[in-house]
């Protein structure tokens, strides 16, 4: 049995999703929960290109330990220069770099000979190789490139000293077939490819990234590239937890492991999700809210019968807790805090303090408190950022045939209380205007999402706004069993995080 390689390029590819941007606190806080995982690699970012990809991955190769934390490089000196001084204090560092191969890229964007690409592969792969042990190459578009090209390519990289060899479908044109015989070409033809790990790194643009990659591996390939819930450009990334569930479920077939601790992978679904607010479709495999409901009477029936019936997956493999109603209105700190350990978070004694606070105040408020309700409390306590501007109380009129009016009462972080009150299009719009004119730092709503944390009518609303300000561009988000209330907190979030970075005037935050 081999091991299988999983490559996670969340923070870099899966960063490069419209409209997924992400501070450096939020990428610490997703490479740490991929480094919980078990993911063997973590691509951290692009640090040539932007001063925040090369500020994230200095923070995680500083901070993450135990994993291989990868930088990508285009094959010049510049790019290398930067991606290293940025691994400088990782545990185990990895230089990923790429060149264009297929003639398409040739012709039309690099403007350079395939006699010119070699000479580059060779002379950048060395240059690396002096400099670090573990080199990354990767032919970029390399589904749509000649294969005889590839092999020399590929052979190139080697004799230069790359120790792993990406065949990337850029593009999402590969189908499984034809890929595989790629792969299976490349590993019998190759001299001293052997002596290297192929990777390849899939597209969805067909909705065939995780096919393709698991085509891959059956053809010899022993890493692959992927993120959470399968975001990155365009239609994203092969899903990382829909790779490791395949390779597990049917072992059978495959005959490899993973380091994957796949109970883990809910949870690091559900942060991904919550701090780039992009959300997961509820039928999506493996990690969809509806990936283990069974409605059919006749399946639940066999379920209740014997599992296997109609289940491939056990729920708690994945991290869906057996039984989802948790905690209640008498539950005491020892079982909350128990329960955020078992969810896989950890909070220092402060954060615990408030999160429970938190959770008191809402289990006065609603009965029974999921799941999904501690998350949502936890995930807001953890993407606390100074309070500039807190929210006292917000008081809205509206209704039809009358002028949405709201009310709303901040607190200053000198102790001051302002209050002032606007009329809005709806009543969110009447809240929005109402803090624009307390705070003086209006800023541009470009998104605006609710949905219900859990269900029942008193569930918890969570609301995730976008705002732009100047080039800025932070999410905020909340929740409330008030739907204006978690509104209201949403936007606060979100100026209170731009306010923050403007005063520190940190850097690397938006693109
Ligand atoms: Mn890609």
């Amino acid at each position: 049995m081999g091991k299988i390689v999983i490559f996670d390029t969340t923070l870099r590819d899966g960063e490069q999703a419209p409209g997924a941007s992400l501070n450096i606190r939020e990428k610490l806080e997703i490479a740490r929960q991929l480094a919980a995982l078990g993911v063997d690699v973590i691509e951290g970012g692009f640090p040539f290109t932007s001063k925040g990809d090369f500020e994230a991955v200095k923070a995680v190769s500083e901070e993450v330990k135990d994993v291989t934390i990868a930088a990508l490089a285009r094959v010049r000196k510049e790019d290398i220069d930067a991606a290293l001084q940025a691994l400088e204090s990782a545990s185990s560092p990895r230089l990923h770099l790429f060149v264009a191969t297929s003639d398409i890229h040739l012709e039309h964007q690099l403007r350079k000979s395939r006699a010119e690409v070699l000479e580059m592969t060779s002379g950048a792969v060395k240059y690396a190789k002096r400099r670090l042990p573990d080199v990354e190459f990767s032919a970029m578009d390399a589904s749509r490139t000649d294969i005889a090209f590839l092999k020399e390519v590929v052979k190139t990289a080697i004799d230069a000293g790359a120790t792993t060899i990406n065949i990337p479908d850029t593009v999402g044109y590969a189908l499984p077939g034809p890929f595989s015989e790629v792969i299976r070409e490349l590993v019998s033809d190759v001299p001293a490819i052997d002596d290297v790990i192929v990777s390849v790194h899939c597209h969805n643009d067909l909705g065939l990234a995780v096919a393709n990659s698991l085509a891959a591996i059956q053809a010899g390939a022993r890493q692959a590239e992927c993120t959470i819930n399968g975001i990155g450009e365009r239609a994203g990334n092969a899903a990382l937890e829909e790779i490791v569930m395949a390779l597990n479920t049917r072992r059978d077939h495959f005959g490899h492991t993973c380091n994957i601790v796949t109970n883990r992978l809910l949870a690091t679904s559900r942060l991904v999700s919550s701090l780039t607010g992009i959300y997961v479709q509820r039928n999506k495999a493996v990690v969809g809210e509806n990936a283990f409901a069974h409605e059919a009477g006749i399946h639940q029936d066999g379920i209740l019968k014997e599992r296997i019936t109609y289940e491939i997956m056990k729920p708690e493999d994945v991290g869906f807790a057996k039984s989802e109603l948790v905690l209640g209105k008498h539950s005491g700190r020892h079982a909350f805090r128990e329960r955020i350990s078992e969810l896989g978070y950890e909070l220092s004694d402060d954060e615990l303090e408030h999160a429970f606070k938190q959770f008191k105040l809402l289990s006065d408020r609603k009965k029974e408190i999921f799941d999904a309700d501690i998350e949502a409390i936890i995930e807001a306590e953890t993407s606390r950022v100074p309070q500039l501007f807190e929210l006292v109380s917000v008081q809205t009129f509206s209704g039809t045939n009358s002028i949405p009016t709201a009310t709303v009462v901040i607190k200053t972080s000198d102790g001051e209380l302002k209050e002032d009150a606007a009329t809005g299009d709806g009543p969110v719009d009447a809240i929005y205007r109402s803090i624009d004119r307390i705070t003086q730092a209006p800023g541009v709503l470009s998104d605006y999402r609710i949905r219900a944390v859990t269900h029942g009518k008193d569930a918890l609303g969570e609301v995730s706004v976008e705002v732009e300000s100047g080039d800025l561009r932070v999410r905020g988000r909340a929740a409330s069993t008030d739907i204006l209330e978690a509104s209201a907190l949403a936007y606060l979030h979100a100026v209170n995080k731009f306010l923050a970075r403007r005063r520190l005037n940190a850097d690397g935050a938006s693109k």
